[in-house]
């Protein structure tokens, strides 16, 4: 958008009024150039894609030329369809909202002729019109074209395809020559121009082309997955990147409500952000978010639209967007002020080549990479703790810990051991037991964890939803009372009256074991390994 407010291009009071009350916060930037052109009196060739707001472009200041107290035909706009027709009368009587005293009626085939007569007959000051019909009212003398002062081609480029060039120049030579005339298409062809040569004066030229969106230079990635992989591959991505701030981006409500809540079960700081929130809501989710509490910002697109966050570090498309554009924006969240960012993409199937449209239209290249497998994780939790102990070495203020590790020295025990053993403790407890749940690369385990990976057992669990019990009560208890670490805890189905735990089968007996005489939410529990695999 370009940023340019209705207030801005002298719009009256009351349409003004009407345009705020159709939702349109600025000017879409075809609107702001044709209506400063048309208000000069030129006559302009407009030109932008479908769906940019060329109706109200014209609309705006054709009617503010209307003289309400004149009772005559004073425009006439020509579309391809009836049902163009009807859009574009529709548009303008919303627009006329606060304006009274100017009559707007559209004009097609396939209605009663004799309806539309009665009709004209009320004084109508615009009309807005197929060709065809025009003409025959011409002709029946019940369309008088001496007063008009503006004529608009609506989607000219269509009203050609369709052959009606001759009813155009018919219906033109009818009125008078000082009129102005506007001409708006999505595509200019040359038959277009010939056109505008024989009936246009001097025009002005507007062409808006799609605008060149640029892309911050961040790395972008895409993974191919299945729909069933995706949480567990953001997981991987979320625990590898080890992000301060990310955020996750969804296609629908629905989606996000669903992506916060796993992330949530797995132990994961995550709020979401969607239309159906109340502003005070929105308020502190962003408030979360800022102040850190929240790592993972779950949202949809309209959501997100006007959020000011920098400082983000990785964005994630959990689903391919639907618009090239939402990509753009979507990316333009992280890398903000010189900062390095990284995008990726969950894809799934033949969405990439929609993911080649977007690399087409955005001319960027999203490289594939494969799921970060558990041991890369692992390998990135210790290159990570490995660059934390340099740093703490260079930074000095060591003797304190040096005077232990001299006294160990003493006992005989080799510094090398001590060293390593510390590495252990540190290391071992969140990733020493870690078993991959899948492998992107290896078919076979794909498979495998598809359906249900077979390391996995169900626990079956006495209390649900009815004891307010979330999936996270049940990550934090298992965690908790049975040292195990909460990310290889997998799936978890809550019911009313009972819940499912998927646990590695090499855990089920410390699970059961761990969790005896337990309580969750204030509720003891009962455990038991579940007789039938969930499919
Ligand atoms: P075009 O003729 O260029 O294909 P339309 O005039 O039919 O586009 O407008 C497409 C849609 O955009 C309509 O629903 C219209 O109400 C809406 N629209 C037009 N201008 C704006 C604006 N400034 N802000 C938001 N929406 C707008
Ligand atoms: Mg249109």
């Amino acid at each position: 958008m370009n940023n340019i407010k209705f207030e801005e291009l002298g719009v009256s009071e009351p349409i003004l009024r009407a345009v705020t009350d159709m939702g349109f916060e600025e000017a879409t930037p075809i609107q702001a150039q044709a209506i400063t052109a048309i208000k000069t009196g030129r006559d302009v060739i407009g030109q932008s894609q479908t769906g940019t707001g060329k109706t109200a472009a014209f609309g705006i200041p054709c009617l503010e030329m209307i003289d309400p107290d004149d009772k005559k035909l004073q425009a006439i706009i020509l579309c391809p369809t009836r049902e163009l027709a009807i859009q574009v009368s529709e548009e303008f009587r919303k627009l006329l909202k606060y304006k009274e005293n100017i009559k707007v009626l559209p004009i097609y085939g396939g209605q009663p002729i004799d309806r539309q007569i009665m009709a004209l007959k009320k004084g109508i000051q615009v009309v807005i019109g197929t060709p065809g019909r025009v003409m025959d009212h011409m002709r029946r003398h019940t369309l008088k074209m001496k007063n008009i002062k503006i004529a608009v081609l609506d989607e000219a480029d269509e009203m050609l395809d369709m052959g009606f060039r001759d009813d155009i120049e018919t219906i033109l030579t009818e009125t008078p020559i000082e009129r102005q005339t506007l001409m708006f298409s999505a595509t200019l062809s040359k038959e277009i121009l010939d056109l505008s040569r024989r009936f246009l004066r001097d025009p002005e030229f507007i062409k808006i082309v799609r605008k060149e969106l640029t892309v911050p230079s961040i790395e972008q990635i895409y993974y191919d997955v299945k729909e069933k992989t995706k949480i567990e591959a953001l997981s991987r991505i979320i625990d590898i990147q080890n992000p301060n701030l990310a955020i996750v981006f969804c296609n629908t409500k629905k989606r996000v409500d669903d992506v916060v809540e796993t992330l949530q079960g797995r132990g994961y700081f995550a709020e979401g952000l969607h239309g159906d929130l109340k502003q005070v809501q929105r308020d502190k989710v962003m408030q979360k978010f800022r102040n850190g509490t929240t790592e993972i910002l779950v949202a949809t697109d309209v959501a997100a639209r006007g959020l000011d966050i920098d400082d983000v570090d990785i964005v994630i498309n959990f689903d391919v967007p639907q618009d090239e554009e939402y990509y753009v924006h979507r990316i333009g969240r992280t890398g903000r002020a010189g900062k390095t960012g990284k995008a990726f993409t969950f894809c799934v199937g033949k969405e990439i080549y929609k993911l080649r449209d977007i690399q087409r239209y955005t001319k960027t290249k999203i490289v594939q990479q494969r799921i970060p497998t558990l041991s890369d994780i692992e390998e990135a939790k210790t290159n990570n703790f490995i660059e934390k102990l340099k740093t703490v070495i260079e930074e000095g203020h060591l003797t304190k810990y040096v005077n232990i590790v001299e006294s160990l020295v003493e006992q005989d025990i080799a510094t090398m051991d001590i060293a390593a053993a510390l590495l252990k403790i540190n290391l071992s407890d969140e990733n020493g037991d870690s078993i991959d749940f899948f492998d992107e690369n290896d078919e076979e385990s794909t498979k495998s964890y598809l359906e249900r990976d077979e390391n996995m057992a169900r626990l079956f669990f006495n209390i649900g939803k009815k004891d307010n019990v979330r999936a996270k009560d049940f990550v934090g208890a298992i965690a908790g009372e049975c040292g195990i670490p909460g990310k290889v805890i997998g799936s978890i189905d809550l019911f009313n009256e009972y819940t499912f735990v998927d646990v590695p089968k090499e855990l089920v007996k410390d699970v059961i074991k761990g969790m005896k005489d337990c309580k969750i939410k204030g509720k003891k529990v009962n455990i038991e390994i579940a007789k039938k695999h969930k499919k």
